[in-house]
């Protein structure tokens, strides 16, 4: 998928983004639709499937207990609905989600305020209305949920192609099966590949699970731990019983241990349904499936016994992809402490592909030193001081 459709004036780039998950084609396609020079660079033969962005779906929802995220993702899926526009392919599907808690529980609460904070629609169901309304569901009496009405269904592998042709489309240059090997800073930074070395203003380093092999030679060792993600479809012994025509939604369950469950209904491949943990075992990605994932079957075949009866108790296929945590579970967005034309997105913990439209923006505005849109000091790397010595 390499391409050259403009010709460098100086030999410089605006911007070089590192990494072609979505977070980084997010980011390069703000950076090219502002007219910046921009070069994407991808380690891998694209599409891949050993980071944290593949895969066809992904849960897209303005539920957050936090409210700074629910504020952000109304813009998130306004940017959603444009690349709908401009790449003329369809990248949701609405289905509402359910944030699923005990009753009494804050998290659930926090939801709940931050939806009616930002005029999200929204309802409250009790375990009997949530019995009926979604049969496919056992929950005991004193669990409750939030129906957040636009959560849905993100076609995840069709969004990442949209941000890359669109990429390619506004004049910028994607280069793919190149591994960044050094990142030299400066004033004009040198970005060394496997197959020649390039020059830029600005350099966004997107390397998901391997960001912290690209940050430790440029002096930062960030808190980042990577995980390996089960997904797991489960057939359903009546076919149709938990798909999107019968309403069936999105949903996450939190839970006090293990985090939470989150699951889709039977749509990608009809008759499955989709239900992972939110938790995995740590591993270095270049390793990934060396690493016993046997406590993490069991914890979800437990749930979906319990939980989800219409479901056979075995998955009938199995999945892999990556987690990159943060101690707090809040990404980092932020200039490197020393070099500032060098920018880091980074750590977006099991939840950074609803918010990509919303990230790359954020990227391209700190490159282009342009007005902030978001309120960034949730992310700011010297909340973990103590570990990110220079
Ligand atoms: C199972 C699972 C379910 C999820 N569900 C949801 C969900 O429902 N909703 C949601 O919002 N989010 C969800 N997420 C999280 C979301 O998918 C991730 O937060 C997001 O994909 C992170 O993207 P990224 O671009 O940071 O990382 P990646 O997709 O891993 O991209 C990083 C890229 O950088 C490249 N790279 C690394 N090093 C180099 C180098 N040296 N040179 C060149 N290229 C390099 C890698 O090859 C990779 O392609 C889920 C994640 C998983 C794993």
């Amino acid at each position: 998928m390499t391409t050259t459709t403009t010709t460098m004036d100086d030999g410089v780039y605006d911007a070089i983004v590192v990494g072609a998950g979505v977070e980084g084609s997010a980011t390069a396609y703000h950076l090219a639709k502002q007219h910046q020079r921009t070069l994407l660079i991808e380690q891998f033969p694209l599409p891949h499937s050993r980071g944290s962005s593949h895969g066809q779906t992904r849960i897209t929802r303005k539920a957050h207990a936090d409210d700074f995220y629910t504020a952000m993702m109304a813009d998130a899926y306004q940017m959603m609905f444009q690349l709908e526009k401009e790449a003329g392919v369809k990248l949701y599907r609405k289905t509402g989600c359910l944030y699923i808690g005990p009753a009494d529980s804050d998290t659930l609460n926090n939801v709940e305020s931050s939806l009616q904070k930002h005029g999200c629609v929204h309802e409250k169901i009790s375990s009997s209305e949530m019995k009926a309304r979604f049969p496919g569901f056992a929950v005991s009496a004193d669990m409750c949920a939030i129906l957040d009405s636009e959560g849905g269904i993100l076609r995840a592998d069709k969004m990442i192609s949209a941000f890359q042709t669109m990429f390619i489309r506004f004049g910028g240059h994607l280069r793919d099966g190149e591994p960044v090997e050094s990142i030299q800073p400066g004033n004009i930074v040198t970005v060394k590949t496997s197959k020649g070395l390039y020059k830029t203003r600005n350099v966004a380093i997107a390397a998901g699970p391997w960001a912290s092999k690209l940050l430790k030679p440029l002096g930062l060792n960030l808190p980042l731990k990577c995980k390996k993600i089960l997904v797991m479809y489960w057939k359903e012994r009546t076919r149709g019983s938990y798909s999107v025509d019968r309403n069936f939604p999105v949903f996450i369950h939190k839970m006090k241990h293990p985090t939470a469950i989150y699951g889709l209904p039977s749509d990608e491949y009809p008759g499955l349904v989709k239900v992972c943990l939110h938790h995995g075992p740590e591993i270095d990605p270049d390793l990934r499936d060396e690493v016993d994932v046997t406590w993490v079957k069991d914890t979800v075949r437990e749930y979906v016994t319990k939980h989800m009866p219409g479901l056979e108790s075995v998955p009938s296929v199995v999945e892999s992809c990556i987690y990159t945590n943060t101690p707090d579970s809040h990404f980092i967005l932020d200039r490197h402490p020393r070099w500032s034309n060098i920018l880091i997105a980074a750590g977006f913990s099991g939840s950074g592909f609803k918010i990509s439209p919303v990230v790359g923006k954020a990227v391209c505005e700190l490159i282009m030193k342009t007005t902030p849109s978001y309120d960034l000091s949730y992310f700011r790397i010297n909340r973990f001081a103590p570990t990110s010595r220079m």
